[in-house]
């Protein structure tokens, strides 16, 4: 079961994570804001209470994680995040990436390959609170190309090559950011669509995710 109290200890330990995330490199002060402000423990098993707001990353059941905090500001940070934007999130997980982004001002469509997981969401009143992000069940690779383009698209999963369905459902001037690699570690890049529709490639950091998987799981 997911908890739905905040109490003054989780708040307190939820700035003490700021801390950590802001010593470890990210300055965006909204990412920062929204990591202050979105309860992480929400998104776990009430098991996990007592290590919710350490840096780490979690089981969220079907062998998969809710990512480490420093891992979701990095992502947020490279992304840029305006309010408004309309942002593709492919793997929904925990929901808690999405729901930063909505805190963010972000309208988010996010993607989960997994019914389980999919419908764990479904079932969780907190999302209530962020109308702004719609959930779908199905392949990420395939993106949603009804609801083409976006300003901002976001891999939470490691792919072994970027995709480039959801590079053609990228707006110009948009950017995506992918953790791109097939073996136990990932380059964190970002790919943007520039006004000439060429592709500007950077790499940041390494990070280790779970595998972007093709097809959906029932
Ligand atoms: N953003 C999540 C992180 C979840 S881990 C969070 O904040 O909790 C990555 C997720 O990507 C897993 O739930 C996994 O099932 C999902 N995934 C993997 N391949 C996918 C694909 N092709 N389409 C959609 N989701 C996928």
């Amino acid at each position: 079961m997911r908890p739905i109290e905040d109490s003054y200890r989780h708040k307190g330990l939820r700035k003490k994570l700021v801390e950590t995330v802001r010593s470890k490199g990210i300055t965006d002060e909204k990412v920062l804001e929204a990591i202050g402000n979105v309860p992480r423990h929400f998104f776990l098993d009430s098991a996990f209470d007592e290590v919710a707001y350490e840096d780490r990353a979690f089981p969220i059941g079907e062998g998969q994680t809710i990512s480490q905090p420093y891992t979701v500001a990095y992502q947020t940070q490279l992304l840029e995040i305006k309010t408004f934007e309309k942002v593709l999130e492919i793997g929904t997980g925990s929901a808690y990436q999405a729901v930063i982004l909505a805190a963010m001002g972000a309208q988010v469509y996010t993607i989960e390959r997994q019914k389980k997981l999919f419908e764990q969401n479904k079932s969780f009143p907190f999302l209530k609170k962020y109308p702004s992000i719609k959930f779908f069940y199905g392949d990420g690779y395939e993106g949603l190309p009804t609801y083409a383009p976006f300003d901002k698209v976001l891999i939470t999963a490691a792919a072994p090559e970027i995709p480039e369905k959801l590079i053609q459902q990228l707006k110009v001037k948009g950017m995506m950011v992918i953790p791109v690699g097939s073996g136990s570690v990932q380059r964190m890049m970002r790919i943007s669509k520039l006004e000439n529709g060429a592709l500007k490639e950077e790499v940041f950091d390494n990070f280790s995710f779970v595998p972007m998987v093709e097809g959906k799981k029932g």
